[in-house]
């Protein structure tokens, strides 16, 4: 077993809290990882930068005919609020969002079965539709052991407009469903919510090829009610197992460390990061981040957001490491995104689960799942996959986004909202 398994453990052990976006405790957890990196002899660096949200303070969602009865539910953060006193709207199950149930949609209050997509969600608001309402959880849950996490808009759909929008435990649209509801009553009362949350940021000067960087990172932050143990507390404590390795064995190549703060919440901390760091745009060569690891259950795999050549690179090393991982191309939605939006190579470990085996953004990610032997051999494979990069002799990947990367990567973060897109549409006379 890797010598950092335990030391991983425990000190995701004592990260395992809920640490949302601008909280007071995220800003804790930042402060604690700085501490164990401190104790490398590095000197990290908390950067600051705001986070702001339309947060809902008030939900209220009563079914007015044939019965009456209320029912739990929250706002989704950005959501539009209702006026005081609410709305009152026929209510309708779109079960299929499609023309025939468009049309029926039309100034009503609308169940749906789960987050609609961009191309959806524009299609309801076409439709006119007076609110809606999006089922979350399981069909098997119990209040006892679920909870209902306060969701959000993806800052892609907000272009197309908004409404009084709220989220709904699964076992209760179910109930709701059979009372066979005719109109609804809703309220939606919002409030600007507004926070610091912080990157952390750790500098290890490169050696004969200094001025050449690569970049590792993840994000610290949680989601509510989660404790963030596989997502994305393993992460961290990878990079950190990482950086006690670069303290005894200085690399040749500048590796920036940044543990990013609000993840969750559209990949802040990145691009935060980015903004500060122009230079590092240009200067870096790649981009390694690890978003969710050290689960006892599933497996591991790397998702590459370059190009081929990069791919079948990562896919020969680690079969000569003697990692057996799976190597596919795409978008993850991480941070590593936001580096290759902004043209760096990302490469992105992640962890996998069996179906049912894990449960993302719920109070079941916890140190249940996790597993110290895990934990060792991911950060392992990090140090290994590094020093490849930091050792070379020449830097064996090309600075390189495939066009079908580059128009995934468009898409992930919808129309007018990448730097791809920005740098597409300028004319070739102001590229100079
Ligand atoms: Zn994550």
């Amino acid at each position: 077993m890797s010598m950092y398994g335990d030391k991983a453990y425990k000190f995701l052990e004592k990260l395992s809290f809920p640490r949302t976006s601008g909280s007071e405790m995220e800003h804790k957890a930042a402060n604690m990882i700085a501490d164990e990196i401190k104790s490398y002899g590095f000197m990290p660096v908390l950067e600051p930068f705001e986070v702001k949200w339309d947060k809902p303070v008030r939900a209220k969602l009563t079914v007015t005919s044939p019965e009456a009865a209320e029912y739990t539910v929250t706002g989704l953060i950005n959501a539009a609020p209702t006026p005081k006193g609410g709305c009152d709207a026929e209510f309708y199950y779109m079960r299929l969002i499609d023309e025939l149930t468009l049309r029926q949609a039309r100034g009503k209050f609308v169940l749906l079965n789960g987050r609609p997509s961009e191309e959806n969600y524009k299609k309801l608001m076409k439709a006119q539709i007076a609110g809606f309402l999006w089922m979350n959880g399981t069909s098997r849950d119990t209040y006892e052991n679920s909870d209902l996490d306060t969701m959000r808009y993806r800052a892609c759909y907000l272009k197309h407009g908004r409404v009084p929008a709220f989220a709904i435990r699964m076992i209760d649209a179910m109930k709701l469903l059979r009372t066979h509801p005719k109109t609804v009553h809703f309220e939606l009362e919002m409030e600007e919510f507004k926070s610091t949350s912080y990157n952390v940021v750790t500098v290890v000067p490169g050696g004969d090829r200094k001025e050449e960087a690569i970049a590792v990172g993840g994000h610290y932050d949680s989601v509510e009610f989660s404790y963030g143990s596989w997502d994305n507390g393993a992460g961290t404590v990878q990079v950190l197992g990482l950086l006690e390795h670069l303290s005894k064995n200085p690399p040749r190549r500048t590796v920036k460390a940044v543990l990013f703060g609000s993840e969750e919440i559209g990949l802040e901390g990145s691009k935060a990061y980015m903004k500060a760091h122009p230079e590092d745009g240009e200067s870096l060569k790649c981009m390694i981040n690890l978003d969710v690891g050290g689960n006892l259950l599933g497996w591991e795999s790397v998702m590459v957001t370059a190009d081929t050549a990069a791919e079948n690179y990562l896919k020969g090393i680690l079969k000569e490491g003697g990692f057996s991982t799976e190597v596919k191309p795409g978008v993850m939605s991480s941070d590593g995104t936001v580096f290759a939006d902004y043209t760096v190579p990302a490469i992105n470990f992640a962890s996998h689960t069996p179906w049912q085996g894990g449960y993302m953004h719920t109070r079941y990610d916890n140190m249940d799942m996790i597993s110290a032997d895990v934990l060792g051999h991911e950060v392992e494979q990090l140090i290994y996959v590094t020093g490849r990069l930091t050792e070379a002799e020449v830097f064996p990947m090309e600075r390189k986004i495939s066009d079908k990367m580059q128009e995934d990567i468009v898409k992930y973060f919808g129309a007018g909202l990448s730097q791809t897109e920005e740098r597409k549409n300028k004319k070739p006379e102001d590229k100079k």
